[in-house]
């Protein structure tokens, strides 16, 4: 783990260098859109601190994120009128990871789309 990770893409949003639509943020976290909406409203949930993935992730850092994703929950449902939400997570190339910093994934759901699960 460390702070801060010179070319990580999400380091990079919490430092303000790539723009992002950030709906939630404390000194611990921030949640933004994810860049492609895999329906309307999906979300990222990461930490400050740059911790590859569950197997890296410190369990203060796991507490600090988890705190926060229901009032993220129900703020994203308020907002679009989503009828259910996944919440994912990547960790692992081998299960599907891309951005090496751990996040969550808030996939809001509408009854009508037609994604996984
Ligand atoms: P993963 O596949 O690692 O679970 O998810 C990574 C997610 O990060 C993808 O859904 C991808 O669209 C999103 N993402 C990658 N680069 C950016 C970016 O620069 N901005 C935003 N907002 N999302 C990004
Ligand atoms: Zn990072």
């Amino acid at each position: 783990m460390s702070a801060h990770e010179e070319n990580c893409v999400f380091c990079k949003i919490i430092a303000g260098d790539i723009p992002s639509t950030k709906v939630y943020e404390d000194e611990n976290c921030v949640a933004f859109f994810d860049i492609s909406q895999v329906t309307k409203g999906h979300t990222l949930l990461i930490p400050k601190t740059h911790e590859e993935n569950i197997f890296e992730l410190q369990e203060e850092t796991a507490a600090a994120l988890m705190k926060n994703a229901p009032k993220i929950a129900r703020a994203l449902k308020e907002q679009f009128g989503s009828v259910g939400m996944n919440l994912v997570n990547n960790n692992g190339e081998a299960a599907s990871q891309t951005v090496f910093h751990y996040h969550l994934h808030f996939i809001p759901r509408y009854g009508d789309d037609e994604i996984y699960s």
